[in-house]
């Protein structure tokens, strides 16, 4: 997909300005936080939960090598094959040559962020493949040529009558209703069926990889992983190295924290693992089992600041709690992770320079924080980022400026007592003449939607030299 993380401004300006997209986030930001609390009304021990997903994945993380090896082990061990990819084009290298080498020309998918990350599609029918996406939002966005807004709900952004209207020009069925849900959900089934049926090859991607049996976890909702990964002739599994636990048990701790975050679930309705091809006994299961392993920057990040970001399990809580998100929306972001997960994400796996305006697409509010179930620090990371743009010259000259003269303000307090003392007039005075307010440099976006208070009769510092007879609070203390 293209990448305009660079305009994520105007790309927000355009998304407030779309009068569609706006009551389906709003009702979006209403439904996906309710169901997460609802849930979590029945957990009195979801903060233990938290505590254990978090320190288990840490300690993973520190011994990822290790942890990487039992599992290539274990899995070679029951027939399949691990692969590892460095960069997005590695992995799509990878998984084009498994298909050619098999023979295969028809491709069904399961939901893959690691995919989209690597524009896996594209590779594939740039080689020749057919593929077809199975999960319903996917489906439904590729058919409309449009990338995810929302990492568990891709389609998230469509509203019924649209998708109707979409089936209706890319399928050939005649007459039918499809007003109702039930209608579009039975038609889409009906088309997928047959491509599951056809097809060569099954890609899935994996919820987490489990060290000591070499299994892929795989959670889902509508049972189409299943189908991806058990009808085909061959199963490819595309994910990244950081999504490795070293138990069973640890798998089922992700889980509960996994499924009551997305989607206020207790669990989801279908969770598979996967440990190798058919076996001699087995009634069912691909000839051929793959796991390609995508690195593509995640390795940098184990040893600095940002490791935390590792123990992301792309449950999208942060998204759903986010006041930027709901109301920008998931394109708005321009790549494929959106809301504050993806605002640190996506500088950190494609450059600061190419998305130096996602971190401050932040309120501060701190609801991410709170509702993320693996305790990422995201605003602590999104300051950071922030600091690392300003140290790597990234910022605009008029913001660096302005940091400057801030600065300067606060180091002398003389020349702070001056200007606010000549501010609190001047801001009297704008406050009265708004026109003039939207015409200034720098205030003209603020000040188009809003209204300039008139500030009070005094200053803090003259309030508080008043109150308790110090010239600063300094003093005072
Ligand atoms: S950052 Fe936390 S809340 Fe956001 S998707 Fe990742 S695990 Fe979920």
């Amino acid at each position: 997909m293209r990448h305009t993380s660079a305009q994520f401004v105007a790309n927000a300006h355009a998304a407030l300005n779309d009068a569609g997209l706006q009551p389906v986030l709003n009702a979006v930001a209403l439904f996906l936080p309710a169901m997460r609390a609802g849930v979590m009304a029945q957990t009195p021990d979801f903060e233990a939960m938290r505590d254990y997903a978090v320190r288990m994945k840490d300690h993973t993380l520190e011994h990822l090598d290790s942890y990487l090896a039992d599992f290539e082990a274990r899995v070679s061990e029951r027939g399949g094959h691990v692969h590892h990819a460095a960069t997005a084009a590695d992995l799509n290298r990878i998984v084009t040559g498994i298909c050619r080498a098999a023979g295969a020309r028809r491709v069904i998918k399961g939901k893959s962020m690691v995919g989209e990350e690597t524009a896996l599609n594209d590779a594939l029918e740039a080689a020749g493949l057919e593929v077809v996406e199975t999960d319903l939002g996917e489906y439904i966005i590729q058919q409309a040529g449009e990338p995810p807004s929302h990492i568990i709900a891709p389609a998230l952004h469509k509203s019924k009558e649209q998708v109707a209207q979409l089936f209706r020009e890319r399928h050939e069925r005649g007459e039918r209703d499809l007003s109702q849900v039930q209608g579009i959900v039975r038609e889409a089934r009906s088309v997928l069926r047959e491509r599951f049926l056809a097809a060569d090859a099954g890609i899935t991607g994996a919820n987490c990889l489990v060290a000591e049996t070499g299994s892929v976890m795989l959670v889902t909702n509508e049972g189409n992983g299943d189908l991806c990964s058990t009808l085909p002739r061959v199963h490819i599994v595309v994910t990244g190295i950081e999504k490795l636990v070293p138990t069973l048990e640890d798998a089922g701790a992700l889980h509960r924290v996994l499924c009551r975050s997305a989607t206020g679930q207790v669990t989801s309705v279908y969770t598979t693992l996967y440990s190798g091809p058919r076996g001699a006994e087995d009634p069912d299961g691909p000839d051929e089992f793959h796991v390609v392993l995508l690195d593509n920057g995640r390795r940098a990040l184990l040893g600095g600041k940002y490791r935390s970001m590792l123990r992301c399990i792309r449950c999208g809580a942060c998204l759903n709690h986010c006041p930027i998100y709901r109301h920008v929306g998931g394109h708005a972001y321009g790549w494929v992770y959106p809301g504050p997960m993806g605002s640190v994400l996506t500088p950190l796996l494609t450059g600061l320079d190419q998305a130096r305006e996602l971190p401050n697409a932040c309120t501060a509010c701190g609801r991410c924080e709170e509702a993320c179930p693996m305790r990422i620090p995201l605003p602590e990371h999104l300051r950071q980022l922030r600091d690392d743009a300003a140290v790597q010259g990234l910022t605009p000259p008029a913001w660096r400026a302005g940091v400057t003269a801030m600065m300067t303000l606060f180091r002398f307090p003389a020349l702070y007592r001056a200007v606010a003392a000549l501010g609190r007039p001047l801001l009297g005075w704008l406050s009265r003449h708004p026109a003039l307010l939207a015409k200034l440099p720098l205030l003209s976006g603020w000040a188009a939607g809003r209204r300039l208070p008139a500030p009070q009769d005094h200053t803090f510092l003259g309030h508080w030299q008043k109150v308790h007879g110090a010239r600063d609070p300094e003093q005072r203390l």
